[in-house]
């Protein structure tokens, strides 16, 4: 059972009321001249061939059969031209891929053919034009009148369909410019035709209907591969945007956004493949990125495992493709697929697919083409990790992992700027030196030296948190800078951290005796502030005055101590 929905009992109502008195009313003042049978049954069989060739170009399958329903203008009249164009209407639409109810295009459609029939065998009549006539320059003159009122009321009833709809739309899309195009091919096929068939009879339509199918076939493989042509030429484009991105979040980002809108996808998934589980990395919906979190899948499972386990793209054109394939998650409403491996070196790393709202979305060569993108993606992905991983390496120390000297610069400098534009209030840096740090080596061994490094930078890391950076600055001596914290803050969290430091018991092992015992240390900080744009508003300074108290306010004061730099 059909359910029909309020809309579409309106739009019935509406095809009753215009439609069928249209059609009377119409037979009434212009009635059809006397028809032969057999030539009508011959030019609507081949009309019927004409429709169902499949020449789609670009869209515009309406507008190739108009060569024939002009040509029927001409001999028959307005009445049987618009019979034969409900007839086109009919088949286009039980043909045509799209998800919308057939009650509601029905009556739509018919509709608007009729209006499209009614403007411009009505512009032609009314301008004086006459049926059946055979005088080239008439049909020329009043046949161009015909057919531009036909293309042009097409476009705007279709216009302002998608407009009264929401959709935003050109007036003058590169789709309407092909239409327009394709109509100035039509037009002289449709008058020799009508000229010819006057003539010769039926033997035209074959004499001209090879030929004219020949030529849509062609066009549509033009058509093809100016459509590849843009695909590839777009992949191009994203593979280099893809190599010039540094860090694999970027990559990630960067390949999902620009595939979903090369290929016009609803929906699209990065699925990553780590120890026999899919987990779900990406996922892109109506344009944007979704945090909810999806629960891994076993690597075989659903659409994504079968192309895992087949190493092959996989192209479905509608829901009852794949319906008994899916396990995991994906939207209610969709419809096409294009699900393709990631690998690399052989060696499969993910799953990238995308999914469209409407049937047939994705054509073959735009899976190959996914292939292809998918593998420029993963070698990406691989060198954005290797520049991610040199980066930190380079901004790291070796024995704490904590920030350089280097790093620490850096940070200093483009924070110091803030403080000079007013986005920072102040700047503070604490420095602290282990206390006779050179009698813990001599005593325990310089393992156990480093040991109590490495475990007083995570004792660093976890007091400071997100709140600043912390960085090794030399030997046994440590940075940590703070955006936004006043000196007084400051003192107050070295003078915590100095206490926390004092009681905390440091395990090492001993390595220097024949036995590994493990051993109990304490070390004490000596500790120096200095604050910006109070003490100084220069990144070295900051640090010197830094130094200066430390050795001055704590070192020399005995030690276990926290200075504030006093000018
Ligand atoms: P104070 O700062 O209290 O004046 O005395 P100190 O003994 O800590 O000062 P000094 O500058 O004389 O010695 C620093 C010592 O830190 C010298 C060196 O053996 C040790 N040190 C520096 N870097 C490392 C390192 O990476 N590992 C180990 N184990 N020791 C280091
Ligand atoms: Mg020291
Ligand atoms: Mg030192």
């Amino acid at each position: 059972m059909t359910r029909f929905s309020k809309n579409s009992w309106a739009l019935w109502i509406v095809w009753l009321l215009l439609v069928p008195p249209g059609l009377y009313l119409i037979h009434q003042i212009f009635p059809p001249p006397q028809i032969e049978p057999w030539h009508l049954a011959a030019y609507i069989l081949f009309f019927v061939l004409t429709c169902l060739m499949p020449m789609n170009i670009n869209g515009a399958s309406t507008y190739l059969v108009q060569w024939v329903t002009i040509a029927v203008f001409l001999k028959y009249g307005i009445f049987v031209e618009i019979l034969i164009s409900q007839l086109t209407m009919l088949i286009v639409m039980v043909r045509s891929r799209t998800d919308e109810p057939l009650t509601m295009r029905i009556p739509f459609n018919s509709i608007m053919f009729f209006l499209i029939s009614c403007f411009s065998g009505l512009a032609y009549l009314g301008a004086g034009g006459q049926i059946g006539s055979l005088n080239l320059l008439h049909i020329l003159f009043y046949g161009l009148i015909f057919q531009l009122v036909s293309v042009f009321s097409n476009q705007i009833i279709y216009y302002s369909y998608d407009r009264l709809t929401g959709s935003q739309v050109k007036f003058f899309s590169v789709d309407a410019l092909w239409d327009f195009a394709l109509t100035l091919i039509i037009f002289p096929y449709a008058i020799a035709l009508y000229i010819s068939e006057a003539y010769i009879g039926i033997p035209a339509l074959l004499l001209l209907g090879i030929p004219f199918l020949i030529m849509t076939a062609v066009m549509k493989l033009y058509n093809n591969t100016q459509l590849i042509n843009n695909d590839l030429q777009r992949a191009g484009e994203i593979g280099h945007q893809l190599a010039a991105r540094l860090t694999t979040d970027e990559v990630l980002d960067q390949f999902v956004i620009q595939v979903s809108d090369m290929f016009k996808s609803d929906y699209a998934y990065v699925i990553d493949y780590r120890d026999s589980n899919l987990l779900m990395l990406r996922m892109f919906e109506h344009q944007e990125f979704q945090k909810q979190s999806v629960p891994p899948v076993r690597y075989y499972k659903g659409i994504a495992g079968n192309v895992i386990l087949n190493n092959t793209p996989v192209c479905y054109n509608k829901k009852s493709d794949w319906e008994d394939i899916v396990t995991g998650y994906l939207p209610i409403d969709t419809e096409s697929i294009m699900c393709t491996p990631i690998s690399r070196n052989n060696k499969i790393e993910g799953v990238l697919m995308l999914a469209s709202r409407k049937k047939y979305a994705f054509k073959s060569h735009q899976l190959k083409i996914l292939d292809i993108l998918s593998t420029y993606f993963a070698v990406s992905l691989e060198k954005a990790g290797y520049v991610q991983k040199a980066i930190a390496t380079s901004e790291r120390c070796g024995l704490t992992k904590l920030y350089n000297y280097r790093y620490l610069d850096q940070a200093l400098e483009k924070s110091m700027e803030k403080v000079k534009s007013g986005e920072l209030r102040n700047l503070s840096l604490v420095m602290m030196d282990i206390d006779h740090f050179k009698g813990i080596n001599d005593k325990y061994g310089h393992q156990s030296g480093n040991d109590i490094l490495i475990g007083l930078a995570r004792i660093l890391e976890a007091e400071v948190g997100k709140e600043g950076i912390v960085a090794r600055y030399g030997g046994e001596e440590f940075v940590i800078v703070f955006e936004n914290y006043s000196k007084d803050l400051t003192l107050l969290f070295a003078e915590g951290l100095r206490k926390k430091i004092e009681k905390h018991d440091f395990l090492i092992q001993q390595d220097l005796g024949a036995e590994r015992t493990i051993e109990t240390v304490h070390v004490t900080l000596s500790i120096g502030v200095s604050t910006a744009p109070d003490d100084s508003d220069e990144p070295n300074a900051l640090l010197r005055n830094a130094d200066r108290a430390l050795y001055i306010g704590a070192k020399q004061a005995g030690r276990n101590k926290v200075a504030a730099y006093a000018k």
